[in-house]
């Protein structure tokens, strides 16, 4: 193109009138060289090669000019390149380079994605934005190649790393997998022994009449129900993890449930001499709530309070209204947490371990109970001093209040 403006100059000049007049002509042949070299500094110091191709049909594309930043990146000696064929630097075979030729004779220009041989062989990647046009007689394609190794680089660095993080989370995805199978696997061995144990303690809660006899069949089939919820956590546990553990939410009375949870764990606070208070609103309306898992929660909350509180403390179980949800509450006179305990305690696996007795548990409770909290729409949080007791909060959305 620059030597087609160059050229163009050149008519315009040679056409100027010889009659006119001669201050003005050399005045604008000097302005006229002033634009050329302007031009031709601009064309020589762009960021990016430039080719002037003279187009033959049937034949590959010859260089007519290409600019110092094209001859300083092939390698070459910028008054060699005149006279070379396109086939001496692209990669392409000629005849999908005539493919390639052709399609931009038809559509004027193209942009797309090749590479250009140096004289040492390299391939150096680049972007190839291509103008034809005519020039007199000739056909010549201007293209304009920006180099994009850089770039090109990032995009392999880019691809490794996808791969490299696609293939480690197939692993992991892999390894959680076989560990819900192994879970899956221990539960069904530990529960297998463990159901008949349960019915034979009841039965015998049924059948035997003296006080020794029945304390230690509530041992047993106390002791055997614990381990089963223990184990039915321990799964569900697995699966949370997976992102496979499921609710099914309906509309839900909870006082009666509450009632029922108060019901079933009293004994447990009777051995400790503690006392279990409810505090429940009147008329609460429905919530929208799987019962099961709304009963797990409660009861794990409710385990804990008797568990970190000493014998004859106070545990109370609240429900109240907040806004479009309810809110459930788990107070104990426990033993509190410190601040640095508070840090952890939802985190999977975190226990601690305390001077008032031995901590049992798997420290997977409370993560559980988040987990099936925020199935179920709702949040978890809690108050706690160490020495003065804690409280655990939980919502339900509203059944009524749902859109
Ligand atoms: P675990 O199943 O072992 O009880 P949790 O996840 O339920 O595990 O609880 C984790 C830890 O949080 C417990 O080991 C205990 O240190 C602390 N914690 C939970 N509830 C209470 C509570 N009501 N009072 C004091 N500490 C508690």
């Amino acid at each position: 193109m620059l030597t087609g403006m160059v050229d163009n100059h050149k008519n315009r000049i040679d056409s100027l009138p010889a009659t006119s007049d001669c201050v003005c002509d050399i005045g604008e042949r000097q302005a006229l060289m002033q634009s050329e070299r302007k031009f031709r500094m601009l064309f020589h110091n762009v960021g990016d090669a430039i080719f002037l191709w003279e187009l033959r049909p049937g034949e590959a594309p010859v260089l007519i000019e290409a600019n110092e930043v094209a001859a300083r990146r092939l390698g070459y000696r910028l008054g060699d390149m005149p006279g070379m064929t396109l086939t001496d630097i692209s990669p392409m075979a000629l005849d999908e380079l005539a493919v390639t030729v052709g399609r931009l004779v038809s559509q004027k220009h193209g942009t797309f994605e090749s590479a250009y041989r140096t004289c040492d062989g390299i391939m150096a990647p680049v972007e190839i934005s291509s103008h034809v046009f005519k020039l007199g007689e000739k056909t010549v394609m201007l293209s304009v190649a920006r180099d994009i190794a850089t770039r090109k680089a990032e995009e392999v660095k880019l691809t490794e790393m996808y791969h490299r993080e696609k293939s480690l989370r197939e692993a992991l995805e892999a390894e959680i997998g076989k560990r819900v199978d192994f879970t899956r696997a221990l539960v069904h061995e530990l529960k297998t022994p463990l159901t008949p144990l349960i019915a034979s303690g009841e039965a015998l809660l049924e059948i035997l009449e003296g006080e020794d006899e029945l304390r230690l069949a509530g041992n047993i089939f106390r002791g055997a129900m614990n381990l089963e919820r223990r184990i039915n956590d321990l799964l569900d546990f697995a699966r949370g993890e997976m992102g496979v553990l499921k609710v099914r939410c309906q509309p839900l009375g909870i006082a009666p449930l509450l009632l029922d949870v108060a019901a079933e764990v009293s004994p447990q606070f009777d051995r400790k001499n503690q006392s279990l208070e409810l505090e429940i609103d009147d008329n609460i309306p429905l919530v929208l709530a799987d019962q099961d898992r709304l009963r797990q929660v409660l009861l794990n909350l409710l385990n804990n309070a008797a568990k970190f509180t000493a014998r004859g403390g106070e545990i109370t179980l609240g429900a109240r209204i907040d806004g479009r949800m309810l809110q459930l509450s788990v107070a104990d006179t426990g033993r509190g947490m410190s601040p640095e305990e508070q840090a952890h305690i939802f985190k999977p696996y975190y226990r601690v371990e305390d001077e008032a007795g031995p901590n049992d548990g798997m420290g997977i409770g409370l993560t559980l109970c988040k987990m099936l909290v925020n199935l179920q729409g709702g949040d978890i949080w809690f108050e706690s001093e160490k020495g003065r007791g804690s409280t655990f909060y939980f919502t339900l959305p509203l059944a009524d209040k749902m859109e």
